[in-house]
């Protein structure tokens, strides 16, 4: 059993003191409990190597009673930094990252922002690496703008780590819990990074969704694509679509595709990876999808099939509702929140579906969160 010098303080890894067969166990019990006499679940698809997979990895930066920087996660339910140096889960090339950047403060006379006083500059280092290409963003968060000997700080840090493809200087002034400001400057490089999923490539920006488990995200996305038994001519709608991942899949099998999502970062990005993938047959709107979907369903407008994919307070009433006006043969949802995916499903039922199966996959080793994905399909009258 590996030994983590924060277990229990982070809030992270909740099961690093079970075998990874009993986590994958524990949480098929889990969503069974949840989703009992709504949906059979049978299995939690595993990882074969369930360690280091994340491939986007967060540090706060703070500083100890001397003055010294620190970095790592706030310590559960509190804003008291634990410092952590390496992590079991995260990628390990991106902590190496953190830790030469902490390590360069000093010389560089760069302090660390207290929350307290807000004095410093530094709150938060985010760094992102695409598993299929090897790209790897690099985030300053910044309290402000002014950032002394910017370039000289880059180009050190570059010269360390040779691998970086992109430097962005984020800036969050705020007084909040939120990791990412509004407003950016890319440093060096392209401002965005490229990922690979199911043979299509994904450009993903500092402040946009993406899974952080590749691997797994792959194993998910097919499940999908399997359920959602495309042929070709359907029309299909890709609810809460982040960057637009799981509907460019499905538009190599549809006959068209309308992804919808809230964030406008996530939808530019969306647009541009149809096109970088000569997709023609898809396109993205920026809004709410409950109200989107309403605007749709109140047109008139028809879809074969529905994927969701809502963060983990679930869909609304307002969405689901729409989409069974649109009388897809089979909702597809990807879900990362059970318990609202127990209530969203209940509600869907009484709106004329039925639950057909569903799997779990294991998005989160370690971790006591568990992704799945259901099938619904539509009862015929
Ligand atoms: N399907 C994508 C993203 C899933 S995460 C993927 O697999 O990568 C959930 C997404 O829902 C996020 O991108 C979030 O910005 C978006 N979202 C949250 N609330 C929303 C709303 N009310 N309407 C549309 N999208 C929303």
């Amino acid at each position: 059993m590996k030994q983590c010098p924060v277990f229990k303080k982070c809030g992270g890894c909740q099961y690093l003191n079970l075998t990874y067969e009993e986590q994958l166990e524990k949480k098929k019990k889990e969503l069974q409990r949840l989703l009992k006499g709504i949906c059979p679940i049978h299995e939690v698809i595993g990882m074969e190597n369930p360690w280091h997979y994340r491939n986007k990895v967060h540090a706060v930066f703070s500083h100890d009673r001397k003055g010294n920087p620190i970095s790592g996660v706030y310590q559960e339910n509190s804003h008291i930094v634990l410092p952590v140096e390496s992590c079991l889960i995260e990628d390990e090339k991106a902590d190496e990252i953190i830790g030469t950047i902490r390590g360069m403060l000093k010389s560089f006379k760069i302090r660390t922002y207290d929350e307290d006083t807000g004095y410093g500059l530094l709150r938060h280092v985010l760094v992102k690496r695409g598993f299929a290409t090897g790209e790897i963003m690099v985030v300053l968060v910044t309290a402000s703008p002014v950032f002394p000997s910017r370039n000289n700080f880059v180009k050190a840090l570059r010269q360390k780590h040779p691998e970086i493809t992109t430097v962005i200087q984020n800036i969050n002034g705020r007084d909040t819990s939120m990791v990412l400001g509004d407003r950016e400057q890319v440093l060096y490089g392209k401002g965005y990074i490229e990922d690979v999923l199911c043979g299509c490539r994904f450009r993903i920006s500092a402040r946009s969704f993406y899974q952080v488990n590749p691997v797994q995200t792959e194993v998910l996305y097919s499940k999908a694509m399997e359920y959602a038994g495309l042929t070709g001519k359907e029309t299909v709608v890709d609810a809460y679509c982040g960057i637009g991942t799981i509907g460019i899949v499905a538009s190599r099998k549809a006959k068209q595709v309308i992804g919808v999502e809230l964030n406008p970062d996530a939808v530019r990005d969306a647009v541009r990876n149809a096109r970088a993938n000569k997709i023609d047959n898809i396109r993205f709107y920026q809004g709410d999808a409950g109200d989107f979907l309403q605007k749709m369903a109140a047109n008139g407008e028809k879809a074969d099939v529905v994927f969701m994919d809502p963060p983990r307070s679930g869909s609304t009433e307002r969405f689901m509702a729409a989409a069974a006006a649109m009388g897809p043969k089979r909702i597809v949802y990807v879900s990362c929140g059970p318990d609202t995916l127990a209530r969203d499903l209940k509600y869907l039922r009484k709106k004329g579906y039925r639950v057909e199966k569903g799997v779990g996959v294991d998005l989160f080793p370690w971790t006591g969160h568990v992704e799945c994905v259901v099938l619904m399909s539509k009862v015929k009258e």
